[in-house]
């Protein structure tokens, strides 16, 4: 996916078109943290910390052949930062691309 580092695109604040850079961010997306029972919210309960064997929250075993990750694709997720009052808006919904090169 070839995406150009500058196009000209809405921009609300400045309300008419601008030139605007686009920026490569990370989506960021951990699964699950805030769900019931899961290791970052017992984390921050407490649990699992301090010396010792920490059992159930401690360090998980290495990950077998048959659960290892199959996505071979990333989701994009781009930042369009306006030249003219400089804000950016975030664009969420990324379409899946393997690699992303910046022209
Ligand atoms: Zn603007």
């Amino acid at each position: 996916m070839k995406v150009p580092k500058i196009t000209n695109r809405f921009c609300p604040y400045c309300n008419k078109k601008t030139k605007q850079k686009i920026k490569l961010v990370s989506t960021g997306a951990k699964r699950g943290t805030l769900t019931r029972g899961s290791i970052s919210r017992a984390k921050s309960r407490g649990l699992g910390r301090g010396i010792g064997n920490k059992g159930k929250w401690g360090s998980k075993p290495a990950v077998s052949k048959f659960k290892r990750k199959t996505k071979t694709t990333k989701k994009t997720n781009f930042l369009y930062i306006c030249e003219v009052c400089g804000k950016s808006k975030y664009q969420k919904k990324g379409k899946r691309a393997g690699k992303v090169l910046q022209e």
